[in-house]
């Protein structure tokens, strides 16, 4: 099995807005980043970026108040399509896509893999039709308002470590807080050994390290205990932790066409 990591652009915000409280109107660069794992069974994407609207008009796609305190940089290049074709990979080739949420970073890319399955938490795609006003903005019902296609929602804690190929190597962790239906993957890669892929439930070591919230948080109780579930693989099981939005800690893995086996 291997792990490809892939960026698509970069976000400039505020500190503040990926750490509670801290950071105050601090500019602030972080990647987008997106995940291809290829398993004997089949291709799997966690996540998928920017849609490519937003490389041609992000204003008309996020809106001019979300760009004003996240802004959005990549081109046509950096789409999740375009970046997989660069590695000899076809939106057909994909089997499964698995939302770690449905925010706009995130499910840009939903509906260009036609032969894929899509993974969302059951609460999540319904909070994303209908979320609270401080998260408006954060989801774009043009992305993931796709109901034609092969939905599979989970149940929270029902489906918790939902293992997707049956033997182990790619698991589903349900890890709420950030978003209603945040979730995380779990992957058992031979040589790197045990990897989380946290999407936002972490943005940053510094959230995983210190009692600090992310800046967006549906609910903290339910994130403390998702960062609590996850210390908790790293310290037992010498888990490999990579947090969703953190520049500093990003530049240490190697972006594909380089992989992690
Ligand atoms: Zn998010």
């Amino acid at each position: 099995m291997k792990l490809y990591i892939f960026q698509c652009g970069i976000i400039k915000t505020k500190k503040h807005l990926i750490t509670m409280g801290r950071g105050l109107g601090e500019e602030f660069d972080v990647p987008v980043p997106f995940f291809l794992i290829r398993h004997p069974k089949g291709n799997v994407l966690f996540d998928t970026g920017n849609a490519l609207a937003v490389a041609h008009d992000k204003i008309k796609h996020w809106g001019a108040n979300v760009i004003e305190t996240c802004n959005p940089f990549m081109n046509e290049n950096d789409y999740v399509v375009a970046q997989l074709a660069d590695i000899g990979i076809k939106s057909t080739d994909i089997t499964h896509v698995i939302f770690s949420h449905l925010h706009l970073d995130h499910a840009g890319g939903t509906g260009d893999f036609p032969n894929a399955a899509y993974y969302t938490q059951r609460a999540e795609l319904q909070y994303a039709y209908v979320p609270d006003f401080f998260q408006a903005s954060t989801y774009i019902r043009a992305d993931f308002d796709k109901p034609h296609l092969n939905w599979n929602l989970l149940d929270g804690y029902r489906d918790n470590y939902h293992d997707v190929f049956g033997d182990g190597k790619i698991q589903i962790v349900f890890t709420p807080g950030h978003t209603p239906g945040s979730q995380s993957l779990l992957l058992k890669l031979e040589k790197w050994g045990p990897t989380l892929l946290t999407g936002d439930c972490v943005y940053t070591e510094e959230i995983l390290d210190e009692d600090i919230l992310p800046g967006i948080c549906y609910s903290p109780s339910d994130t403390i205990q998702s960062i609590k579930k996850i210390r908790a693989l790293r310290r037992d099981r010498g888990t490999r932790i990579i947090t969703g939005h953190d520049p500093i800690a990003w530049i240490k893995f190697k972006l594909a066409p380089a992989c992690y086996e």
